[in-house]
């Protein structure tokens, strides 16, 4: 038997594809990236960025008629698209089997089992209390040297663009004692890169009756022999704590490196964001982030063009590209998803408009980026040597600790997942090229 699986969207999506391939993988299933060839297809949707649903709706059209060659084959769709869905995404889609939602990822072997037995379609898409899927644990792929760990899942902040309250449920925290415990598994299956997974890590734990902080979750992984690097996503602003920014000073092994999504620059935009800061507030933070770390590389989420934005609050965004410099930017035209607060939000800003400032923005923000790579010129980094680099020529790849990659000629005696020391002697578009120290 073979399975087939498609993933957009978010690291947490890639990360329960990887748990989806496990379970099928337990009961004999191989993974086969030729759609035609599978006995079950997995589409894992997100409803994050623009127009998810004409995503699905289109893979859909290209498997479904799949079936007619072979009867047997399995369709499910899960996700958050799968989550807002539910039962109408299997009679707007004649030919789809399976809808599974977020916290339903561990009882898909059931639902397809059931579904070959009875013919019939089925949808499960409850929330529970704790969202299943959560400790499935894939082994980590032969020679990988980074893992992601999901240690929590969902989101209580409500902002008034987002879906993921909605699709992925509240805020649960996974008991840090089974993070830990697969943080050691992978730690001696050869992992060296620890990527704490979920919606708003700052806040783990906080909803649980006696668990552990999340500075205090990093102290312990911090303890575990094997693991050299530890980083995470996403982190909420509001939630950064005093002791998590000094964590990045007490603990080593935490990368100099945080994605720390700012959304927009302008004070009234963010409040009607509902993001629960303002901008002199965020900066305030990363100055005492860049304090405690000088060098530590920044990356963030940019929306523009959220209703009500004029070019005023739009020129505030453009300055907080040029106080923070970012590493790089995640940025997108604001789109309206049904359900949110800010679907029924008027005062819109014309298509046009959205497109003429996201190419500003991101025109000026790549000229930082290159910036940034420039000045790396003659530092020495410690590189995490990840594999062959993907332009050949007898290379490798690595990441230093603010995540950029780095390209070197490769010295006979170095291994993929050692740590070694790289003089940085170009900056490229998106990378370094070095020269391994001895
Ligand atoms: S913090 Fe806001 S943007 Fe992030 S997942 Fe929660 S609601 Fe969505």
């Amino acid at each position: 038997m073979k399975i087939f699986i498609e993933t957009y969207g978010c690291q947490m999506n890639v990360s329960d594809s990887g748990k989806i391939v496990y379970l099928f993988a337990r009961q004999g299933y191989q993974l086969t990236d030729v759609s035609r060839d599978a006995d079950l297809i997995v589409i894992n949707t997100c409803s994050v960025r623009e127009k998810p649903e004409l995503k699905i709706f289109s893979a859909l059209g290209r498997y479904i008629p799949l079936k007619r060659q072979r009867p047997e084959l399995v369709i499910a769709v899960g996700g958050c698209v799968a989550q807002q869905w539910g039962e109408r995404l299997l009679k707007r889609c004649p030919g789809l089997d399976i809808v599974f939602g977020t916290h339903q990822l561990d009882r898909l072997p059931e639902l397809v089992d059931k579904v070959r037995i009875s013919r019939r379609a089925v949808s499960l898409t409850g929330f529970k209390e704790s969202p299943g899927g959560l400790e499935v644990m894939a082994a980590p792929a032969q020679g990988a040297i980074s893992a992601m760990v999901t240690i929590m899942q969902g989101c209580n902040n409500f902002c008034s663009y987002c879906i993921v309250p909605y699709v992925r449920g509240r805020e649960y925290s996974r008991p840090s004692a089974a993070i830990i415990e697969e943080v050691t598994i992978l730690a001696r299956a050869g992992i060296k890169e620890v990527m704490f997974l979920g919606q708003n890590v700052n806040s783990y734990g906080l909803q649980e009756k006696d668990e552990i902080s999340f500075v205090e979750l990093l102290t312990l992984v911090h303890e575990i022999p094997g693991i050299e690097r530890i980083r995470f996503t996403t982190s909420h602003p509001k939630d950064m704590s005093e002791t998590l920014i000094a964590a990045f000073a007490e603990l080593p092994k935490l990368s100099p490196y945080l994605h720390l999504p700012l959304q927009a620059g302008s004070d009234d935009v963010l409040s009607r964001m509902g993001r629960g800061y303002t901008a002199a507030a965020y900066l305030e933070k990363v100055e005492k982030l860049r304090r405690a770390v000088p060098g530590i590389a920044l990356t963030t989420d940019i929306i523009v063009g959220f209703p009500g934005e004029t070019e005023a609050d739009f020129a505030k965004t453009l300055e907080m590209l040029e106080r923070v410099r970012y590493d790089q930017i995640y940025s997108f035209k604001y789109s309206i998803r049904p359900g949110t607060r800010a679907a029924k939000f008027e005062d819109l800003v014309s298509d046009e408009e959205k497109r003429e400032r996201l190419a500003r923005c991101q025109g000026r923000q790549d000229e930082i980026s290159q910036e940034i790579l420039e000045a790396q010129v003659g530092a020495v980094s410690e590189v995490l040597v990840t594999g062959p680099s993907k332009r050949g020529a007898g290379e490798f790849s690595g990441r230093t600790g603010e995540n950029r990659i780095v390209n070197f000629p490769a010295p006979a005696a170095i291994k993929v997942g050692e740590i070694c020391r790289v003089r940085i002697v170009a900056a490229l578009k998106h990378s370094l090229k070095g020269e391994v120290l001895a």
